[in-house]
């Protein structure tokens, strides 16, 4: 018999084993180490462990067999190809120890540099940079500092504070004041810390100090920060870290060494160019925390023309390569340029359609590319509203625009009171020196954020800009007093609670409200700005983007909307007809009176008398919506809440009545009222007397709704136009019930429209679990199906919509039951499924049933997506979602059909 095999598992890839496609199992930054390292640019040696081995280490807490020999083998092979050994006293090889999951999380997981240092190697460190005792010293404290607190878990202000004392002790502010010496004696200080919270002496085994660090990455992935940030992300929770182990470059060598940020175009704008940040004489981690100022790239030109230049020929290498704007992180050590990490950029919604454009104008992607980089969630920010300005407005301070839009509210100096602010329903604006991860749920819960200190790639521009929230970073001007909760700028004191306006695109900030106008986008969309006629990058790329989305698109975008001016805007917004026009808001206002009257008729007479004074303003709001959708469908649902939802409350009509009875008042109306309120009151409204209930239970209700839709569509044929009216009943279980409304309606139809020819559709709504299971027999009565999501969800599901995502989801989010509310995006496997039963059996029955969906996840740009794929024919969503729809009903072409056209 043949010897059994066995296979080991391959945890651990050198730099050169892997290939940026690799990312689910060397994370994002190991993918594109190994790729930059294959392209032959000059990336320190090191290698990958795999999100793999972080995972078997997650589910055991202990490291996979083999995991150890796997990293013994490539430590070798990597001290072989340096000439050096890991924490060798006379020449030490270190090591950096970073995270580098597959998406990238910034801040959220630990690194830890200098790896190898021990009190014995720093010694040989020191002579390697030419006799540098205080580079040698610094390196050490800096890593007992970053291995304390993230392996050891030793409270990070305990180093900040001994750094600041001995800089007290110096009479500096400058970290670069403090000598060999002096960083000795911090040392000693760091290692006593150590002691003190570890119980143990800070470890001198170099391979210890790497496997702690590994281990405290692997950990990092569970960290609340990071969790936390998977959420806001939508990252799934169970793809685990991989760890990069890379050898040590140093940018603190002296300044002729710098470590510097680099993106290919601007990140913010879009505009072609070399954008980033440099920082002479610094590590990696100063630049990316916004601790010191830095320059501009640009300006590195002066200080090192050759690394400067051979940087650039790098950069647009790289953007050749991914094809996309690229973001780099290098050191230059004593002159030598080395690329430490390179991804394709995070950008602004703005950036992502202008970058799209010109990389089709380049050559270097088709339109079907384009379409796949930007999605609905960028154009709904760029729908946001800017700043309105005159003259009274004049800015204070000016950082930089490092995530656009524009923010007002009340200033906050902490995360803590920002989340408690925000709960309470205030709008607020963050105000900190420079943010880090602690500040997570502050910048989650603010409108915006403002800093003093840092760059574009500074820790608050970079996660404003993934959550697309409004910042503005380095306002240097802002003297900031977090204690005393205020800052100062050009001589005026803002406190706590005062407001302020943010314009995270130009980077100015202004005291007290600033009014907000349309973006450009928005006006883009209303027809008042012509993008072939305009300076403007992005209009015309939103333009050329959305006009792709349109001639690729299956589905058709409708709008929910109930009035004439919604259903003109959504309708400028590119709607191709009303999926969705509630009347009950018809039923509010000055005809609450007559709705009372309705309900409290004792004759038929009297009920009779009420509904014909209705009819008339029922047709006038007809006819102004068909006149708006002239030409497109417009799909009017029959009343659906309980009436009772139009009288006043319960609580509210008996205190009345009992006040009056008091004094003696005639109280016979609000009696019988009362009365009413008291017979209609109902443990369960949403599952009680509503929709076609409401309809075979009222004579006369539905068929004064559908009499006044056919003379409004008739109206409007006979003055030249084109009504194309869908009736729709809603909350139909029963084939038999929508028979009975439509056998009505025909009778009514049949009659108005003997003056005059037009074409009424009438169709249900599918929102009731029974209506998906019996589709094939509701659909022999039916012309069209309106999926109504929202109560297919609640029913589905057992939730009550106005209840249960306040009181509880957040505990399902936290256990992961569901990564999103269920309200906002579609439930595919349980609601989903229904929709897809529908749909077949639906038009199985009858292969012209028009399929649409009308409930909130018709704009909700992952559910287009899906009623995409089960081949709906339109979706129907808000005014200002439909732009959104379109732009997805086209993506979700390229992306599921490759290749697929209308
Ligand atoms: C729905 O239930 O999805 C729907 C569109 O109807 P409403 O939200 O008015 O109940
Ligand atoms: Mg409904």
């Amino acid at each position: 018999m043949a010897a059994q095999e066995t296979v080991e598992h391959k945890y651990v890839y050198d730099f050169a084993e892997g290939n940026k496609d690799l990312k689910d199992l060397l994370g994002g930054k190991g993918a594109n180490l190994a790729e930059m390292t294959n392209l032959g640019l000059p990336v320190p040696p090191g290698f990958t462990i795999t999100t793999e081995a972080c995972k078997a280490y997650l589910a055991t807490g202990e490291e996979p067999d083999g995991l150890a020999d796997q990293i013994a083998a490539h430590l070798a092979s990597l001290e072989r190809a340096m000439g050096r050994r890991l924490g060798d006293p006379q020449d030490p090889l270190l090591v950096s120890v970073r995270s580098g999951a597959k998406f990238s999380m910034p801040g959220m997981m630990e690194t830890v540099l200098n790896v190898g240092l021990n009190d014995r190697s720093v010694v040989g460190l020191s002579a390697q940079a030419g006799g540098n005792d205080r580079f040698a010293w610094d390196s050490y404290r800096r890593l007992i500092q970053m291995f304390g607190k993230t392996v050891c878990e030793v409270p990070g202000e305990e180093f900040e504070h001994a750094l600041d004392e001995a800089k007290r002790a110096k009479g500096t502010t400058n970290d670069l004041d403090l000598d060999a010496d002096d960083l000795r004696g911090l040392v000693d200080e760091y290692k006593k810390i150590f002691l003190k919270h570890t119980g143990r002496e800070f470890p001198q085994e170099p391979r210890e100090q790497l496997d702690l660090a590994i281990r405290a990455v692997f950990e990092s992935w569970n960290a609340e920060r990071a969790v936390l940030y998977r959420r806001q992300e939508r990252i799934p929770a169970d793809l685990g870290t991989a760890v990069n182990v890379v050898s040590m470059v140093f940018g603190n060598l002296g300044p002729d060494s710098g470590t510097g940020v680099a993106f290919t175009r601007d990140p913010a704008s879009g505009a072609q160019g070399i954008y980033g940040d440099y920082l002479a004489n610094a590590q990696g981690e100063d630049v990316v925390a916004g601790i010191r100022n830095t320059v501009p790239l640009q300006e590195l030109e002066q200080l090192d023309k050759k690394s400067y230049d051979e940087l650039l020929r790098y950069m647009a290498r790289l953007e050749g390569h991914y094809k996309d704007l690229c973001d780099i992180e290098f050191t230059i050590e004593r002159g030598k340029l080395w690329m430490l990490q390179t991804r394709v950029g995070k950008r602004t919604a703005a950036a992502a359609f202008v970058i799209a454009g010109q990389l089709v104008d380049e050559g270097l992607i088709d339109l079907d590319e384009a379409l796949h980089r930007v999605n609905g969630a960028q154009l709904a920010q760029l729908m946001f509203p800017r700043f309105q300005l005159d003259h009274e407005f004049q800015p204070v301070a000016k950082g930089i625009g490092a995530s656009p839009g524009a923010a007002v509210g009340k200033v906050v100096f902490t995360s803590a009171r920002a989340v408690e602010l925000a709960a309470e329903g205030e709008d607020v604006i963050l105000v900190r020196r420079e943010t880090n991860p602690d500040d997570l749920n502050g910048m989650i819960a603010a409108k915006g954020i403002l800093t003093s200190r840092g760059g574009k790639t500074s820790h608050a521009a970079v996660v404003a800009r993934g959550m697309g929230k409004t910042c503005v970073s380095g306002a240097d001007e802002l003297d900031i007093d977090i204690p005393q909760r205020r800052f100062t700028v050009a001589g005026q004191t803002v406190t706590e609670g005062d407001i302020v306006s943010i314009d995270g695109t130009t980077g100015k900030v202004y005291l007290g409200e600033v009014p907000v106008m349309p973006s450009e986008v928005v006006q883009y969309f209303e027809g008042s700005l012509d993008p072939e006629h305009i300076d403007n990058a992005l209009v015309r790329a939103v333009h050329r983007i959305m006009s792709h989305a349109d001639a690729k698109r299956r589905l058709a975008v409708r709008t929910n909307a109930d009035t004439g001016a919604d259903a003109a805007r959504a309708r400028r917004f590119g709607a191709e007809g009303i999926g969705l026009c509630r009347t009950e808001h018809m039923f509010l206002g000055d005809r609450r009176e007559l709705v009372e009257r309705l309900i409290l008729a004792r004759t038929d007479d009297e009920r009779d008398e009420a509904l014909a004074a209705l009819l008339p303003l029922q047709r006038d709001d007809f006819v102004e919506i068909f006149r708006e959708m002239d030409g497109l469908p417009v799909t009017v649902r029959l009343i659906d809440p309980p009436l009772h939802e139009f009288l006043p409350p319960l609580e509210q009509l008996a205190v009345n009545v009992a006040v009056a009875q008091e004094r003696g008042e005639d109280v016979a109306k609000e009696e019988a009222l009362l009365a009413a309120v008291r017979r209609m009151h109902e443990e369960n409204p949403m599952l009680g007397l509503r929709g076609v209930r409401l309809g075979l239970v009222i004579p006369g209700l539905f068929a004064m709704q559908v009499r006044a839709i056919v003379e409004a569509a008739v109206a409007c044929a006979q003055s030249g136009g084109d009504p194309r009216p869908e009736i729709m009943v809603p909350l139909v279980g029963a084939v038999q019930e929508l028979e009975t409304v439509r056998a009505e309606a025909e009778k009514i139809i049949e009659e108005v429209t003997r003056e005059k020819a037009v074409d009424v559709l009438i169709g249900t709504m599918i929102e009731v679990p029974r209506a998906a299971l019996t589709a094939g027999q509701i659909a022999e009565a039916a012309q069209f199906f309106s999926f109504g999501t929202n109560d297919l969800t609640q029913m589905a599901w057992g939730f009550s919509r106005d209840d249960v995502e306040g009181a509880f989801f957040w505990r399902y989010l936290e256990l992961g039951i569901f990564g999103i509310s269920p309200f906002e995006s579609i439930d595919r496997d349980g609601v989903g499924r229904l929709v897809r039963i529908a749909a077949e059996e639906g038009r199985a029955a009858r292969p012209e049933l028009k399929l649409g969906v009308c409930g909130e996840h018709g704009g909700d740009p992952d559910s287009v997506h899906f009623f995409h794929e089960v081949g709906l024919d339109y979706v129907s969503c808000s005014p200002f979602r439909v732009p959104v729809a379109r732009l997805e009903a086209g993506r979700a072409v390229v992306e599921t059909d490759g290749s697929d056209s209308r």
